[in-house]
């Protein structure tokens, strides 16, 4: 006699998974989004003000922050995004996603502007022209070990961080690549290409605390 297969519910991780947004404007949207759906996140891509109001979290990806800037001007995006972060909203920001989340930037082209959100002044393509790109061990004591994987690709730097952000990880000269403030998080380099999830398990960390807060 065959047993009956009990019948099959949405599993608590499923039916809890929260919904965290990669802005699709332009940049690496594609590896955020398998990382954070390799996480268990329902991964929504963000153009539009209605979707960012359906999330619970935000990533801005790598890519270029003045192409980025220009086109959440042109979609009529910086202003929800703005508020979003003035609101609460936990974001992630990688490379050019962290030069986005700067309160400053320096080095931005002609009119360059940020969503802003962390009192952190940050350097664009701060490795000059010789290096474009390297990879580094990094030691993110938030993370434990093992040690982070890093590659840097025409990254920026934070030159300086306000009273109220966290310095998460810095290069062997000090300088400094990965800050948090509250719900938001940048980091100068990009472990969605490591394959490292730990930055984006922090985030989500955030990301389920305001979905319960929000009775989602
Ligand atoms: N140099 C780019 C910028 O200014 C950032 C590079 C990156 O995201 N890998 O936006």
């Amino acid at each position: 006699m065959c047993p009956t297969s009990p019948r099959r519910t949405a599993s608590p991780s499923v039916a809890g998974s929260p919904s965290v947004g990669v802005l699709a404007l332009q940049g690496d949207v594609r590896e955020h989004a398998a990382l954070l759906a390799h996480l268990g996140a329902e991964v929504v891509l963000v153009r539009r003000p209605e979707e960012l109001a359906a999330v619970d979290g935000l990533v801005l990806p790598g890519g270029e922050s003045s192409v980025i800037d220009k086109l959440s001007r042109v979609f009529g995006m910086q202003e929800p995004i703005r508020s979003a972060i003035t609101d609460g909203l936990p974001v992630y920001g990688t490379c050019a996603g962290l030069i986005l989340l700067a309160d400053e930037i320096a080095d931005g082209i002609e009119g360059q502007e940020s969503f802003g959100g962390m009192d952190v002044t940050v350097r664009r393509n701060a490795f000059g022209r010789q290096v474009e790109s390297f990879e580094t061990e990094l030691d993110a004591p938030v993370l434990g070990a093992p040690m982070v994987r890093a590659t840097f690709i025409r990254a920026p730097i934070v030159e300086r961080v306000g009273a109220g952000v966290e310095v998460l990880a810095a290069l062997e000269d000090g300088r400094i690549v990965a800050v948090r403030q509250g719900a938001l998080l940048g980091t100068s380099f990009h472990p969605e290409v490591d394959g490292d999830s730990r930055f984006h398990e922090l985030l989500l960390e955030r990301v389920r605390i305001r979905a319960d807060e929000r009775g989602r």
